[in-house]
Protein backbone atom coordinates (compact mmCIF):
# COMPACT_ATOMS: atom_id res chain seq x y z
CA UNK A 1 0.00 0.00 0.00
CA UNK A 2 1.09 3.28 -0.41
CA UNK A 3 -0.11 5.93 1.46
CA UNK A 4 -1.40 9.55 1.13
CA UNK A 5 1.61 10.79 3.48
CA UNK A 6 3.91 9.17 5.89
CA UNK A 7 5.46 11.24 8.86
CA UNK A 8 9.26 10.47 9.09
CA UNK A 9 10.31 10.01 12.91
CA UNK A 10 12.68 7.85 14.57
CA UNK A 11 14.68 6.59 17.66
CA UNK A 12 15.87 10.19 18.19
CA UNK A 13 12.33 11.74 18.37
CA UNK A 14 11.02 8.82 20.78
CA UNK A 15 14.04 8.90 22.91
CA UNK A 16 13.55 12.59 23.36
CA UNK A 17 10.01 11.71 24.47
CA UNK A 18 11.25 9.25 26.55
CA UNK A 19 13.66 11.52 28.03
CA UNK A 20 10.85 13.97 28.98
CA UNK A 21 8.61 11.79 30.52
CA UNK A 22 11.08 10.94 33.05
CA UNK A 23 12.08 14.65 33.92
CA UNK A 24 9.46 15.54 35.98
CA UNK A 25 8.54 18.82 33.74
CA UNK A 26 5.49 17.23 31.01
CA UNK A 27 3.65 20.47 29.76
CA UNK A 28 4.72 24.04 28.77
CA UNK A 29 8.33 23.98 30.41
CA UNK A 30 11.60 23.92 29.27
CA UNK A 31 11.36 21.55 26.35
CA UNK A 32 8.71 24.04 24.81
CA UNK A 33 10.57 27.14 25.45
CA UNK A 34 13.06 25.64 23.48
CA UNK A 35 11.43 24.65 20.93
CA UNK A 36 9.92 28.23 20.06
CA UNK A 37 13.54 29.71 20.75
CA UNK A 38 14.70 27.06 18.21
CA UNK A 39 11.63 27.72 15.65
CA UNK A 40 12.25 31.31 15.64
CA UNK A 41 15.59 31.39 14.99
CA UNK A 42 14.39 28.98 12.43
CA UNK A 43 12.03 30.98 10.46
CA UNK A 44 14.01 34.67 11.36
CA UNK A 45 11.02 35.76 13.77
CA UNK A 46 11.38 37.86 16.85
CA UNK A 47 8.87 35.71 18.46
CA UNK A 48 7.56 32.36 18.70
CA UNK A 49 4.63 30.86 20.94
CA UNK A 50 4.07 27.44 21.09
CA UNK A 51 0.02 26.19 21.04
CA UNK A 52 -2.10 22.93 21.38
CA UNK A 53 -2.01 23.10 17.11
CA UNK A 54 -2.67 25.02 14.08
CA UNK A 55 -6.46 26.15 14.72
CA UNK A 56 -6.11 26.91 18.53
CA UNK A 57 -3.18 29.46 16.74
CA UNK A 58 -5.33 30.69 14.68
CA UNK A 59 -8.35 31.84 17.03
CA UNK A 60 -5.46 33.47 19.49
CA UNK A 61 -4.32 35.12 16.44
CA UNK A 62 -7.56 36.40 15.73
CA UNK A 63 -8.50 37.21 19.43
CA UNK A 64 -5.09 39.02 19.68
CA UNK A 65 -6.00 41.47 17.19
CA UNK A 66 -9.83 42.05 18.83
CA UNK A 67 -11.55 40.39 16.09
CA UNK A 68 -15.10 39.63 17.21
CA UNK A 69 -18.78 40.11 16.19
CA UNK A 70 -19.79 42.34 13.15
CA UNK A 71 -16.05 41.81 12.10
CA UNK A 72 -15.26 40.82 8.51
CA UNK A 73 -12.23 38.21 7.69
CA UNK A 74 -11.79 37.51 4.27
CA UNK A 75 -10.25 34.43 3.27
CA UNK A 76 -9.90 30.97 1.39
CA UNK A 77 -13.44 29.02 1.01
CA UNK A 78 -11.21 26.32 -0.49
CA UNK A 79 -9.19 25.10 2.52
CA UNK A 80 -8.93 22.71 5.66
CA UNK A 81 -12.11 23.91 7.44
CA UNK A 82 -10.15 25.32 10.40
CA UNK A 83 -9.42 28.44 8.52
CA UNK A 84 -13.37 29.52 8.09
CA UNK A 85 -13.92 28.00 11.71
CA UNK A 86 -11.19 30.12 13.43
CA UNK A 87 -13.09 33.20 11.88
CA UNK A 88 -16.40 31.68 13.37
CA UNK A 89 -14.87 30.86 16.99
CA UNK A 90 -14.50 34.93 17.03
CA UNK A 91 -18.15 35.43 16.56
CA UNK A 92 -16.67 37.37 13.53
CA UNK A 93 -17.58 36.78 9.48
CA UNK A 94 -15.71 34.74 7.15
CA UNK A 95 -15.42 36.26 3.96
CA UNK A 96 -15.38 33.58 0.91
CA UNK A 97 -13.23 34.69 -1.83
CA UNK A 98 -12.09 32.52 -4.91
CA UNK A 99 -8.57 31.30 -5.53
CA UNK A 100 -5.92 31.45 -8.45
CA UNK A 101 -6.48 27.99 -10.53
CA UNK A 102 -2.70 28.17 -10.71
CA UNK A 103 -1.76 28.28 -7.56
CA UNK A 104 -4.95 26.91 -5.36
CA UNK A 105 -4.12 30.31 -3.45
CA UNK A 106 -6.51 33.52 -3.13
CA UNK A 107 -6.47 35.71 -5.74
CA UNK A 108 -5.44 39.33 -4.68
CA UNK A 109 -8.10 41.25 -7.02
CA UNK A 110 -11.01 38.72 -5.72
CA UNK A 111 -9.68 39.70 -1.92
CA UNK A 112 -9.30 43.98 -3.03
CA UNK A 113 -12.97 43.51 -4.45
CA UNK A 114 -14.01 41.90 -1.23
CA UNK A 115 -12.47 44.30 0.85
CA UNK A 116 -14.89 46.78 2.97
CA UNK A 117 -15.97 48.71 5.86
CA UNK A 118 -16.17 46.04 7.91
CA UNK A 119 -13.07 43.76 7.00
CA UNK A 120 -10.78 43.59 10.11
CA UNK A 121 -8.01 41.68 8.28
CA UNK A 122 -7.40 38.99 5.68
CA UNK A 123 -6.27 35.09 6.64
CA UNK A 124 -4.43 33.86 4.07
CA UNK A 125 -3.37 30.19 3.41
CA UNK A 126 -0.17 28.47 2.14
CA UNK A 127 -2.67 25.64 0.23
CA UNK A 128 -0.18 22.77 0.48
CA UNK A 129 2.70 24.29 1.08
CA UNK A 130 2.88 26.53 -2.03
CA UNK A 131 3.44 30.26 -0.65
CA UNK A 132 0.53 32.47 -1.81
CA UNK A 133 0.69 35.64 -2.95
CA UNK A 134 1.93 37.60 0.38
CA UNK A 135 3.51 40.38 -1.38
CA UNK A 136 0.55 42.25 -3.13
CA UNK A 137 -1.73 40.89 -0.20
CA UNK A 138 0.54 42.58 2.51
CA UNK A 139 0.77 45.41 0.25
CA UNK A 140 -3.11 45.79 -0.12
CA UNK A 141 -3.73 45.15 3.47
CA UNK A 142 -1.44 47.79 4.19
CA UNK A 143 -3.80 50.71 2.04
CA UNK A 144 -6.37 49.20 3.90
CA UNK A 145 -4.95 49.51 7.57
CA UNK A 146 -5.88 46.02 8.44
CA UNK A 147 -4.05 42.81 9.39
CA UNK A 148 -2.77 39.82 7.59
CA UNK A 149 -3.07 36.32 9.35
CA UNK A 150 -0.73 33.73 7.59
CA UNK A 151 -2.51 30.00 7.34
CA UNK A 152 0.77 28.19 7.60
CA UNK A 153 -0.70 25.14 8.95
CA UNK A 154 1.08 23.19 5.54
CA UNK A 155 3.96 25.68 5.22
CA UNK A 156 6.91 25.01 7.47
CA UNK A 157 10.13 25.11 5.20
CA UNK A 158 8.55 27.20 2.67
CA UNK A 159 10.12 29.64 1.10
CA UNK A 160 9.08 33.27 -0.48
CA UNK A 161 11.40 35.25 -2.36
CA UNK A 162 10.98 39.67 -0.95
CA UNK A 163 13.08 41.70 -3.61
CA UNK A 164 16.05 39.55 -4.46
CA UNK A 165 16.24 37.49 -1.16
CA UNK A 166 14.73 34.26 0.09
CA UNK A 167 12.69 34.11 3.18
CA UNK A 168 11.30 31.43 5.22
CA UNK A 169 7.36 31.08 5.58
CA UNK A 170 7.48 32.67 9.01
CA UNK A 171 9.66 35.19 9.00
CA UNK A 172 7.09 37.84 10.05
CA UNK A 173 5.61 39.35 6.59
CA UNK A 174 2.00 39.68 7.95
CA UNK A 175 1.08 40.55 11.43
CA UNK A 176 0.95 36.70 12.63
CA UNK A 177 2.08 33.21 10.87
CA UNK A 178 0.46 29.94 12.32
CA UNK A 179 1.62 26.20 11.74
CA UNK A 180 0.41 23.47 12.20
CA UNK A 181 2.68 20.23 13.60
CA UNK A 182 -0.23 17.43 12.60
CA UNK A 183 1.17 14.18 11.38
CA UNK A 184 0.20 15.06 7.83
CA UNK A 185 2.05 18.02 7.99
CA UNK A 186 5.94 18.48 6.92
CA UNK A 187 7.01 17.62 10.25
CA UNK A 188 5.08 16.22 13.26
CA UNK A 189 4.45 16.29 17.14
CA UNK A 190 1.33 14.55 16.71
CA UNK A 191 -0.46 17.79 17.76
CA UNK A 192 0.92 21.08 18.02
CA UNK A 193 0.63 24.77 16.63
CA UNK A 194 3.12 27.33 16.44
CA UNK A 195 2.37 31.38 16.49
CA UNK A 196 5.24 34.02 15.11
CA UNK A 197 5.44 37.11 14.85
CA UNK A 198 7.79 40.69 15.51
CA UNK A 199 5.15 42.20 17.28
CA UNK A 200 6.25 41.63 21.23
CA UNK A 201 2.71 42.87 22.22
CA UNK A 202 0.97 40.01 20.44
CA UNK A 203 3.66 38.31 21.56
CA UNK A 204 2.34 38.97 25.09
CA UNK A 205 -0.99 38.81 24.39
CA UNK A 206 -0.75 34.94 22.87
CA UNK A 207 1.11 33.53 25.65
CA UNK A 208 -1.92 35.20 28.21
CA UNK A 209 -4.70 33.68 26.09
CA UNK A 210 -3.19 30.13 25.63
CA UNK A 211 -2.95 29.15 29.25
CA UNK A 212 -6.10 31.61 30.89
CA UNK A 213 -4.61 34.85 30.82
CA UNK A 214 -3.02 34.18 33.83
CA UNK A 215 -0.25 37.06 34.51
CA UNK A 216 2.66 34.99 35.20
CA UNK A 217 4.24 31.81 33.48
CA UNK A 218 5.15 28.76 35.39
CA UNK A 219 8.77 29.13 34.14
CA UNK A 220 9.15 31.73 36.13
CA UNK A 221 7.05 31.33 39.12
CA UNK A 222 9.26 28.01 39.33
CA UNK A 223 12.72 29.42 39.08
CA UNK A 224 11.47 32.60 41.53
CA UNK A 225 13.35 32.67 44.59
CA UNK A 226 9.97 34.71 46.31
CA UNK A 227 6.89 33.48 46.25
CA UNK A 228 4.44 34.68 43.46
CA UNK A 229 0.68 35.07 43.27
CA UNK A 230 -0.41 35.23 40.11
CA UNK A 231 -3.83 36.99 39.01
CA UNK A 232 -6.36 36.13 35.87
CA UNK A 233 -6.74 38.90 33.74
CA UNK A 234 -9.58 37.91 31.37
CA UNK A 235 -11.29 34.68 30.24
CA UNK A 236 -8.22 32.87 28.26
CA UNK A 237 -8.17 29.36 27.02
CA UNK A 238 -5.74 26.31 27.83
CA UNK A 239 -4.11 26.05 24.35
CA UNK A 240 -0.97 24.94 25.70
CA UNK A 241 1.39 22.59 24.00
CA UNK A 242 3.52 19.76 26.16
CA UNK A 243 6.49 19.09 26.68
CA UNK A 244 6.40 15.61 24.91
CA UNK A 245 5.18 17.25 22.14
CA UNK A 246 7.88 20.23 22.34
CA UNK A 247 11.07 17.58 22.40
CA UNK A 248 9.79 15.82 19.63
CA UNK A 249 9.33 19.10 17.58
CA UNK A 250 13.37 19.90 18.71
CA UNK A 251 14.31 16.66 17.02
CA UNK A 252 12.11 17.69 13.96
CA UNK A 253 13.37 21.05 13.13
CA UNK A 254 16.67 19.31 12.75
CA UNK A 255 15.39 17.06 10.31
CA UNK A 256 13.45 19.57 7.98
CA UNK A 257 16.41 21.08 5.58
CA UNK A 258 16.54 17.38 5.02
CA UNK A 259 12.75 16.56 4.38
CA UNK A 260 12.47 19.15 2.32
CA UNK A 261 14.90 18.65 0.08
CA UNK A 262 13.78 14.75 -0.23
CA UNK A 263 10.22 16.07 -0.52
CA UNK A 264 11.78 18.97 -3.49
CA UNK A 265 13.46 15.27 -5.41
CA UNK A 266 10.04 13.91 -5.36
CA UNK A 267 8.42 16.66 -6.53
CA UNK A 268 10.08 17.08 -9.56
CA UNK A 269 10.66 13.47 -10.11
CA UNK A 270 6.78 13.60 -10.50
CA UNK A 271 6.75 16.38 -12.80
CA UNK A 272 9.03 14.52 -14.99
CA UNK A 273 6.90 11.01 -15.14
CA UNK A 274 3.62 12.88 -15.23
CA UNK A 275 4.56 15.46 -17.27
CA UNK A 276 3.69 14.27 -20.71
CA UNK A 277 0.39 13.11 -19.62
CA UNK A 278 -2.01 14.41 -22.02
CA UNK A 279 -4.40 16.83 -20.30
CA UNK A 280 -3.31 16.59 -17.17
CA UNK A 281 -2.21 19.65 -15.11
CA UNK A 282 0.78 19.58 -12.66
CA UNK A 283 1.13 22.23 -9.65
CA UNK A 284 2.85 25.35 -10.85
CA UNK A 285 5.83 27.10 -8.82
CA UNK A 286 5.75 30.28 -9.44
CA UNK A 287 9.23 31.68 -9.90
CA UNK A 288 9.15 33.57 -6.62
CA UNK A 289 7.89 30.75 -4.32
CA UNK A 290 9.48 27.52 -2.99
CA UNK A 291 7.30 24.71 -2.07
CA UNK A 292 8.01 22.42 0.80
CA UNK A 293 5.35 20.05 -1.22
CA UNK A 294 3.24 19.11 1.59
CA UNK A 295 0.87 17.95 -0.71
CA UNK A 296 1.36 17.26 -4.84
CA UNK A 297 -1.78 18.44 -6.61
CA UNK A 298 -3.00 17.41 -9.80
CA UNK A 299 -5.89 18.51 -12.11
CA UNK A 300 -7.76 15.42 -14.16
CA UNK A 301 -8.32 16.63 -17.54
CA UNK A 302 -12.22 16.85 -18.21
CA UNK A 303 -14.56 14.01 -19.25
CA UNK A 304 -12.45 12.16 -16.57
CA UNK A 305 -14.15 10.64 -13.20
CA UNK A 306 -12.52 11.82 -9.72
CA UNK A 307 -14.07 9.39 -7.69
CA UNK A 308 -13.33 7.16 -10.35
CA UNK A 309 -9.83 7.22 -10.40
CA UNK A 310 -9.61 7.65 -6.67
CA UNK A 311 -10.88 3.91 -6.19
CA UNK A 312 -9.63 2.13 -9.24
CA UNK A 313 -5.91 3.79 -7.76
CA UNK A 314 -6.73 2.65 -4.17
CA UNK A 315 -7.89 -0.73 -5.74
CA UNK A 316 -4.38 -0.80 -6.97
CA UNK A 317 -2.82 -0.04 -3.36
CA UNK A 318 -2.32 3.99 -3.99
CA UNK A 319 -4.02 6.00 -1.46
CA UNK A 320 -4.85 9.68 -2.91
CA UNK A 321 -7.39 12.57 -1.97
CA UNK A 322 -9.55 14.94 -3.74
CA UNK A 323 -8.77 18.27 -4.01
CA UNK A 324 -8.56 20.65 -1.29
CA UNK A 325 -12.48 20.86 0.47
CA UNK A 326 -14.23 23.96 0.39
CA UNK A 327 -15.83 25.26 3.46
CA UNK A 328 -18.92 27.05 1.72
CA UNK A 329 -19.89 23.41 0.58
CA UNK A 330 -20.33 22.30 4.22
CA UNK A 331 -23.07 22.39 7.00
CA UNK A 332 -21.69 25.20 8.43
CA UNK A 333 -21.26 27.87 5.93
CA UNK A 334 -23.95 26.19 3.64
CA UNK A 335 -26.48 29.22 4.76
CA UNK A 336 -26.46 32.71 4.35
CA UNK A 337 -22.26 33.00 4.84
CA UNK A 338 -21.09 36.03 2.94
CA UNK A 339 -19.67 34.84 -0.29
CA UNK A 340 -17.88 36.25 -3.54
CA UNK A 341 -17.98 33.52 -6.83
CA UNK A 342 -16.48 30.68 -6.00
CA UNK A 343 -16.37 28.66 -8.83
CA UNK A 344 -12.52 28.35 -9.13
CA UNK A 345 -12.80 26.91 -5.53
CA UNK A 346 -15.33 24.58 -6.67
CA UNK A 347 -13.83 23.58 -9.61
CA UNK A 348 -9.88 22.84 -7.52
CA UNK A 349 -12.10 20.75 -5.31
CA UNK A 350 -13.89 18.69 -7.57
CA UNK A 351 -11.33 18.18 -10.36
CA UNK A 352 -8.57 17.77 -8.81
CA UNK A 353 -6.40 14.86 -6.26
CA UNK A 354 -3.58 14.79 -4.33
CA UNK A 355 -1.18 12.00 -4.50
CA UNK A 356 1.18 10.42 -2.62
CA UNK A 357 3.98 12.37 -1.34
CA UNK A 358 6.49 11.48 1.62
CA UNK A 359 10.43 12.44 2.27
CA UNK A 360 10.93 8.45 2.09
CA UNK A 361 9.32 7.84 -0.81
CA UNK A 362 10.92 5.88 -3.30
CA UNK A 363 11.23 6.01 -7.27
CA UNK A 364 10.18 2.71 -7.33
CA UNK A 365 6.52 3.89 -5.96
CA UNK A 366 6.51 6.93 -7.86
CA UNK A 367 6.48 4.99 -10.83
CA UNK A 368 3.57 2.95 -9.75
CA UNK A 369 1.59 5.89 -9.23
CA UNK A 370 2.38 7.52 -12.25
CA UNK A 371 1.66 4.13 -14.38
CA UNK A 372 -1.36 3.89 -12.40
CA UNK A 373 -2.56 7.13 -13.10
CA UNK A 374 -1.39 6.88 -16.97
CA UNK A 375 -3.91 3.56 -17.38
CA UNK A 376 -6.63 5.59 -16.21
CA UNK A 377 -6.10 8.64 -18.57
CA UNK A 378 -5.77 6.13 -21.47
CA UNK A 379 -9.03 4.19 -20.17
CA UNK A 380 -11.43 6.87 -20.72
CA UNK A 381 -9.97 8.20 -23.68
CA UNK A 382 -10.50 4.47 -25.45
C1 LIG B 1 -4.02 21.26 8.86
C2 LIG B 1 -4.55 22.61 8.62
C3 LIG B 1 -5.08 23.39 9.66
C4 LIG B 1 -5.32 22.86 11.05
O1 LIG B 1 -4.18 22.44 11.70
P1 LIG B 1 -4.35 21.63 13.10
O2 LIG B 1 -2.97 21.66 13.67
O3 LIG B 1 -4.80 20.27 12.74
O4 LIG B 1 -5.33 22.35 13.93
C5 LIG B 1 -5.45 24.70 9.38
N1 LIG B 1 -5.35 25.19 8.13
C6 LIG B 1 -4.87 24.47 7.10
C7 LIG B 1 -4.75 25.10 5.75
C8 LIG B 1 -4.48 23.14 7.31
O5 LIG B 1 -4.03 22.42 6.28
Amino acid sequence: MIPIAKPFLDKAEADAAHETVLSGWLSQGPQVVAFEREFAALVGAPHACAVSNCTTALHLALLTLGIGAGDEVITASHSFIASANSIRYCGATPVFVDIDPATYNLDPACVADAITERTRAILVVHQMGMPCELVSLTALAERHGIAVIEDAACAIGSQIKIGDKWDLIGKPHGTMACFSFHPRKVITTGEGGMLTTSDSDHNRKLRLWRQHAMDVPDTVRHGSPEVIFEKYLFVGFNYRMTDMQAAIGRKQLERLPNLIARRRTVAARYSELLGSFDGLILPHEPEWARSNWQSYCVRLPDGIDQRTVMQNLLDKGIATRRGIMCAHREAPYAGGEQRHDLHQSELAQDRSILLPIYAQMVEEEQVRVANALQSELERVRV
